[in-house]
C-alpha cells in the first residue's frame, strides 16, 4: 500500500478523555493504512507517496454507521403513507422473499457509493444474503461489520436455519481481512423466541463476538415483548441472555428508569437513528437523559427504506434538533460536540473498535475524510462561521465531502470516486427497481 501524505489540514482532534475537541493546523503521514505522524509540519515523505493538500479543509476521523442494513437501498422511499408495523409486513418483507443474491449485491455496492461519497467509513450491517453484502464489502474496500440476522417468528425450523446459516458464514470468514468484523445478531426480542435468543448468547459467547439488536424502537413491541418473554421489563430479556456479551442496541426510543438501571449493569452501546425514528413515527430518544445516565451513544441512519438516506450529517444535525423537541434548555440538551463524538470515537466504542478507528491518533488505521470549509457564495450556508464544530453539525452536509480515505486507501479524491464503477452499479439498481 503507497504511503499518504496529508498536508495543511484543520485536523479534529480529541483530548485524551475525549471531553473536548479542537481544530489544529497539523500534517498526516499514513503508511500501511496507519496513521504514522501527526506533526506540526512533515517535510521528509518516505518514497512513493501520494501528497494530499488539505488546504481549506477540515480533516476528521471517517464517519461511523452504528446500524444500517445495507442493501435496503432499494427500498428508498416505499415507506409514504405507513405505519412502522403495516410497512414491514405488507411492503417490506414481501420484497425481500423476492431478492437474490445479484439485487442484494449491488444494492449493496449502491449504499457503499453513498457513503463514500457522504464521508462515512466504517458501518454496521444487520441483514442477510450475507455472502452477498460480504463480496460487495470486499470489492468496494469499505470497512464493516457484517452479520446473518437470527428470527424465528416464522417458525423453529427456519430459525434453526438461519442458525445454521450464520455459523457458515461467520466460519467462511477470512481471518486476514481486518476492515470486516462480525456480530450475532438477533432480529428483535419481539421476532426472536427465547430458544432463539438463548442460542445467539451461545454463538455470541462460542465466538467471542457482540449482539446487535432492534431494542424497543416502538410503542408496540412492549407488549409483544411482554408477551413472548413474561417479564414487565425489556431489558431483562437482555440480561438473561446476553449478560457475558458486549451488546449493540439499534434504537432504543422507549427506554423507561427501569431499562436504564438494567442497560446500565451491562455492557452495552446504543446505536440512536434519529432520522429513522421520526419517519417511522416511533417517537424521540431521550439521548440528552441517556447520557446523563452514562450510556453509550453512537449514530445510525438505519436502512434507506426508513431513514431515506445513509448521510450521517444529516443525522447528527437532527440528534441535536429534536432533543430540542423534549428539552427546553439549552445548555443542558446534548450538543454539537456530543453528536460530533458520538458519530465518531463513541460510535467506534459501541462497536467495539475504538482501538483501531474512530478518532486521528498516531497507531490507529487511517479512516479519514475531508470537508471543504470553504467560505463563498458555493458554501453560502457556512458563511461567516463563529463555531467550526457547530458548523460541521448544523450546516455541512454529505456533499461537502471532498475526500474519503479508508485504511489509508483513498477512495474518494476531490469528489471523483475509485474503484468502484458508480455509472454500472446505478445502472444495475435501476434496472430492478420494484
Ligand atoms: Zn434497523
Amino acid at each position: 500500500m503507497k504511503n499518504l501524505l496529508i498536508q495543511n489540514g484543520s485536523v479534529l482532534l480529541f483530548s485524551e478523555d475525549n471531553s473536548d475537541l479542537t481544530f489544529v493546523r497539523k500534517d498526516l503521514l499514513v503508511s500501511d493504512g496507519k496513521i504514522q505522524k501527526i506533526e506540526d509540519s512533515i517535510s521528509e515523505k518516505p518514497e512513493d507517496c501520494f501528497v494530499l493538500d488539505a488546504s481549506g479543509m477540515a480533516v476528521l476521523p471517517g464517519l461511523i454507521n452504528t446500524h444500517t442494513h445495507l442493501p435496503m437501498s432499494i427500498f428508498r422511499e416505499t415507506f409514504e403513507g405507513c405505519n412502522l408495523y403495516d410497512w414491514l409486513h405488507d411492503k417490506i418483507w414481501p420484497l425481500e422473499a423476492n431478492l437474490t443474491d445479484e439485487h442484494v449485491y449491488y444494492a449493496t455496492m449502491l449504499s457503499y457509493l453513498e457513503q463514500i461519497r457522504t464521508g462515512t467509513t466504517c458501518t454496521n450491517d444487520h441483514y442477510f444474503f450475507s455472502e452477498a453484502i460480504r463480496k460487495a464489502t470486499e470489492d468496494s474496500k469499505m470497512r464493516s461489520v457484517l452479520t446473518r440476522v437470527l428470527m424465528d417468528s416464522d417458525g423453529k425450523e427456519a430459525g434453526k436455519k438461519r442458525e445454521e446459516e450464520f455459523r457458515s458464514f461467520y466460519e467462511s470468514r477470512n481471518p486476514e481481512n481486518s476492515l470486516i468484523t462480525y456480530t450475532v445478531s438477533p432480529h428483535s426480542l419481539y421476532t426472536c423466541s427465547p430458544t432463539c435468543l438463548e442460542k445467539a448468547g451461545e454463538l455470541a459467547e462460542e465466538y467471542h463476538l457482540p449482539v446487535h439488536v432492534h431494542f424497543l424502537e416502538s410503542q408496540k413491541e412492549i407488549q409483544d415483548i411482554q408477551d413472548l418473554h413474561h417479564t414487565q421489563t425489556a431489558a431483562e430479556v437482555l440480561k438473561k441472555y446476553f449478560s457475558k456479551s458486549k451488546l449493540i442496541l439499534a434504537h432504543c426510543v422507549h427506554l423507561n428508569s427501569k431499562e436504564i438501571e438494567i442497560l446500565k449493569t451491562l455492557d452495552c452501546g446504543i446505536a440512536h437513528n434519529p432520522v429513522s425514528n421520526l419517519r417511522l413515527g416511533c417517537g424521540i430518544a431521550d439521548t440528552t437523559l441517556y447520557q446523563k445516565e452514562g450510556l453509550l451513544l453512537g449514530l445510525g441512519t438505519d436502512g434507506q427504506g426508513s431513514g431515506s438516506n445513509l448521510d450521517l450529517w444529516e443525522s447528527m444535525r437532527m440528534a441535536c434538533l429534536i432533543q430540542g423537541g423534549i428539552h427546553t434548555e439549552e445548555e443542558k440538551r446534548l450538543s454539537a460536540k456530543d453528536v460530533l463524538r458520538m458519530a465518531t470515537i463513541d460510535g467506534a466504542k459501541v462497536l467495539g473498535l475504538e482501538d483501531s478507528i474512530g478518532s486521528i491518533e498516531i497507531g490507529k488505521q487511517a479512516d479519514l475524510i475531508c470537508i471543504d470549509l470553504a467560505q463563498n457564495f458555493a458554501h453560502i450556508k457556512s458563511t461567516p462561521n463563529h463555531n467550526s464544530i457547530s458548523d460541521l453539525v448544523y450546516n455541512k452536509n454529505g456533499y461537502d465531502v471532498d475526500t474519503t480515505i479508508v485504511n489509508g486507501e483513498i477512495l474518494m479524491l476531490h469528489r471523483e470516486i475509485r474503484f468502484i464503477d458508480a455509472e454500472k452499479i446505478i445502472h444495475e439498481v435501476k434496472r430492478f427497481l420494484f
